[in-house]
This record gives C-alpha cells, structure tokens and sequence, in this order.
C-alpha cells in the first residue's frame, strides 16, 4: 500500500510534495519518504552511493533534463567485488547491462592511472548512463555504434570537451607498453569516437 502511494506520488507529481502529506505519510508508516520523494534526479547508485564520485555527480546533475524523472538503481562495482569478474581490469569505468539489471565499473586505481580529472569521470559516467538509456538492441557488430550514442549523452549532459579528452588521456595510456596496448583496433575505435564528437 505505502509503495503504491510513494508510486503514485513519483508518478503524478512535477512539484514537490506539500509538507501536510509527507506528514501523514510519515505518521502512518514510521518512514520519512521526503528525500526520496521529492527528489528530481531518481538515479541512485546502489551500495557504492557512499563513493564521493558517484555522489558528486548526483548532486552535479539534479537538475539535468536528460536524467529527470528515471527511476534506475545502478550498483557500482568496483575491483574485488562479487561481481568484479564481469568486467576488464583495464577498464576504469564500464556498464553492464545484465547483472542487476545494470551496473557500473569503478576502477579508481585505473582513473588514476589514466589520470581522469572529476569532470572526466563525470563524462565517463554519463557515457555509462548512455549505455543504459541505450534503446537499440544488443548486437557485438555494432558496439562502436553504441559507444557513439552513449557519448553522445555525456554531450547532452554538457561534458562534450571532457569527453574527448578522457578518450584522448585512454589512447595515450593504452599505447604506452604496459597499458594493455598492442591493441590497435580499441585505439582505433577510441579515436573514431573522438573524431565523431569533434
Ligand atoms: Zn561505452
């Protein structure tokens, strides 16, 4: 019952809920809904939400148009995590589509590595993002098509400029020997996606 009205709520209301009905929500339930209610940006990162990055960037995008009213519960996965298998150590972000019904790779010793700065990471996360919002269907012929989309909404969320360069900073740090190189064709790919944003 208190999930419908909750529901109700996120589902009917542009504006804030009136203080009276948090009230009353609050007195039959025990439970104060009112940051979760009146909260614009829906996005939450589940279990790692406590990492300053992913909070940071809650709070930096509130408001964005893009990420209003979504409703997803994203798990951020980070190296020794149960699920950390899923994913290439090489990689300092990454989304997966199916565990959790998504979740994000964060590799802080790789974003350090590659020397991300926080707007960087901002774009990569928004890049994420645009893999989940992605619509198209799953196909590995067309990954670069996807990862071009997802850019295109770390665009939207005004992170053009960090976006190229953190691919920039990824294809100089996967020429160096012992960045995991000898691998031509994501330095191609990295490149093309910048060509694309330019
Ligand atoms: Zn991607």
């Amino acid at each position: 019952m208190v999930g419908g009205v909750v529901t109700l709520l996120f589902g009917i209301c542009q504006h804030a809920v009136p203080k009276q009905i948090i009230d009353i929500i609050r007195v039959v339930t025990n439970v104060n809904y009112e940051p979760i209610i009146n909260k614009k940006f829906m996005i939450t990162f589940v279990r790692h939400a406590e990492i300053q990055l992913f909070s940071n960037f809650i709070d930096r995008y509130a408001d964005a148009e893009l990420l209003r009213n979504r409703t997803e519960h994203i798990t951020v996965v980070v190296p020794g995590d149960i699920f950390a298998g899923a994913f290439w150590d090489s990689d300092p972000f990454a989304f997966n589509r199916v565990i959790n019904n998504g979740c994000i790779w964060y590799n802080e010793y790789k974003v350090n590595e590659i020397g991300l700065d926080q707007e960087e990471c901002y774009a990569c996360i928004a890049h994420e993002l645009g893999h989940m919002m992605d619509p198209n269907q799953r196909n590995p012929e067309h990954q670069q098509d996807r990862e071009i989309y997802a850019d295109r909404i770390a665009c939207e969320l005004g992170l053009r400029d960090s976006m190229i360069s953190a691919l920039h900073k990824m294809i100089d740090y996967y020429q160096q020997p012992n960045g995991a190189a000898d691998d031509n064709v994501r330095i191609e790919n990295l490149q093309e996606r910048i060509n694309v944003l330019a």
